[in-house]
């Protein structure tokens, strides 16, 4: 299981297919990639290789965009088909999210959101996240980064995130809680990624996020570390990489 993401100038699609391959040693039994291109949102996906992946997306992902997030996943909630497999949109089709890791209390809070109406059409632990975050979006108003942090303080489990909103384009939102997360700090890029092998080639400079620290990654700003319980700042250390 894996995740890769891009944000910056270049063309994120072969990015984040070649990230995905270099993460394909974690083990997987699907792979699916989101791209968008200032306009509009793509999510390919499909059970099997991420040359099957490859294969499918060649069809469906039918624009260049340099913001993309893709994920191998080892299903723990959900059979490995294509339609549990990530990215999996919110019911506005606005956010997209891509997880590693186990949602624990998923039942209680899918049954609240089904109350609220939400419809689901996977199986997994994950489209239940995605679509708390968007519901607290909502209810409260909140930029992204904010509703992440609040779902996230109703979650118990352990992930690695990556969240898209097309409402606010310039940002993905990255969070860890025991699963690893790396990002690789370019000029004007970024890159997100389970370890750091999809951006070695790209950026020597990563900096790890720590358990229970969440950043928001936006393009022509300086990164913001922050940790998801309280808020609070982090300093992030950015590693120098050795290529
Ligand atoms: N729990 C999620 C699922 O089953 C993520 C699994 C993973 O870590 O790939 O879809």
């Amino acid at each position: 299981c894996g995740i890769v993401g891009y944000i910056g100038y270049r063309e994120a699609y072969p990015i984040v297919i070649k990230g995905l391959k270099r993460l394909e040693y974690r083990g997987y039994d699907s792979a699916g990639v989101m791209l968008y291109d200032g306009e509009n949102l793509k999510v390919s996906k499909a059970k099997g290789k991420v040359s099957d992946l490859e294969e499918r997306a060649s069809k469906e992902i039918t624009i260049n965009g340099s913001i993309g997030i893709g994920h191998t996943r080892w299903a723990t909630h959900g059979v490995p088909n294509d339609v549990n497999s990530h990215p999996h949109l919110s019911n506005s089709g606005d956010l997209a999210i891509v997880h590693n890791g186990i949602i624990e209390n998923y039942a209680p809070l899918k049954a609240e959101l089904l109350k609220r109406g939400y419809v689901f059409h996977s199986d997994t632990d994950t489209e239940v996240l995605v679509n708390l975050i968007e519901e607290v979006q909502k209810k409260d108003k909140l930029k992204l980064g904010k509703a992440v942090q609040v779902a996230l303080n109703q979650v118990v489990g352990a992930y690695a995130i990556a969240v898209f909103d097309k409402k606010n384009p310039n940002e993905i939102v990255a969070a860890r809680l025991g699963s690893p997360l790396a990002i690789g700090v370019g000029e004007g890029e970024f890159f997100i990624a389970s370890d750091a092998s999809p951006f070695i080639e790209y950026t020597s400079n990563a900096i790890y996020l720590e358990d229970g620290e969440m950043a928001n990654i936006r393009l022509h700003k300086q990164m913001k570390v922050r940790k998801i319980k309280d808020d609070s700042l982090v300093n992030p250390t950015i590693q120098e990489l050795q290529m």
